[in-house]
């Protein structure tokens, strides 16, 4: 995959001016859209982690891996080359030269995803490469959502929040995102996903020190609102210059 190591210095350098705001969450929570919509009012990036391990998960299974084999995983590993895009008005996800942004919102890659994030090699060696694209992202602040940003990958961050909604919201919004699925299925793709993600990462409860915004009886921008206020407070010289609000 590719070297993170390259730009380290660079990334020690620039990453204290950065402020990162790390936001985890279960699958449904609307982390993603509300990420990016709180990046593009702030002016900050946009890291999806969650794509880094569904553009793994992606390619695990077009070289024929079986992703519940770590070892498997492992070796694949080696010769996986990425990219994510740190802009919310210009997002894609490339493995290689391929443009898999589409690809890995299909349900076999998330079937498969929870087999490849497992694996503590993998995510120590995806951790290396989010703090230096945060550090080399050249924006006043980034937004960094994920399962374990809040934990593990900034724990010094100073906005770090869990978002959560009721899990039966939260399926339902999944559901509505792929409407040529049925409700019931999505539902328990879900609910499978997290089970099997928690067993790895609890980001279900806060840590010490995360702030908690429950979407459960908020819409998308009241929830955007909501993550602009915790910023507001904990970072107010950080925010503002283009948010219109
Ligand atoms: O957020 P999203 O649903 O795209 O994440 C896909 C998967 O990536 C999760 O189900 C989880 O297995 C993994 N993941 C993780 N740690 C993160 C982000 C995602 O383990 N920080």
């Amino acid at each position: 995959m590719t070297d993170p190591s390259t730009g380290a210095g660079t990334a020690a350098t620039t990453e204290a001016e950065t402020v990162v705001v790390a936001i985890d969450g279960p699958a449904g929570s609307g982390k993603s859209s509300v990420s990016k919509q709180v990046a593009r009012r702030l002016g900050y990036g946009f890291l999806d982690t969650g794509a880094a391990y569904r553009a793994l998960a992606w390619y695990a299974l077009d070289r024929g891996i079986d992703t519940s084999d770590s070892t498997s995983v492992l070796d694949v590993m080696g010769d996986f080359d990425y990219a994510i895009s740190l802009d919310p008005d210009a997002y894609w996800v490339r493995v290689g030269a391929t443009d898999v942004t589409q690809a890995i919102r299909e349900p076999e890659v998330t079937e498969a995803v929870s087999g490849v994030a497992r694996v503590p090699a993998v995510r120590q060696s995806v951790n290396i490469l989010f703090r230096a694209l945060v550090a080399a992202s050249g924006r006043p602040g980034v937004v960094v959502e994920g399962r374990d940003i809040t934990t593990v990958v900034a724990p010094d961050a100073p906005v770090r929040i869990l978002l959560t909604a009721a899990p039966e919201v939260r399926a339902a919004r999944r559901s509505a995102e792929l409407a040529t699925h049925d409700a019931a299925s999505v539902a328990a793709a879900l609910h499978r996903r997290d089970a099997s993600d928690s067993t790895v990462v609890d980001f279900l409860t806060a840590a010490p020190g995360v702030e908690v915004v429950d979407s459960t009886h908020l819409d998308f921008e009241q929830t955007v609102d909501a993550v602009i206020g915790v910023i507001r407070t904990n970072v107010p010289s950080q925010t503002g210059a283009h948010d219109g609000s």
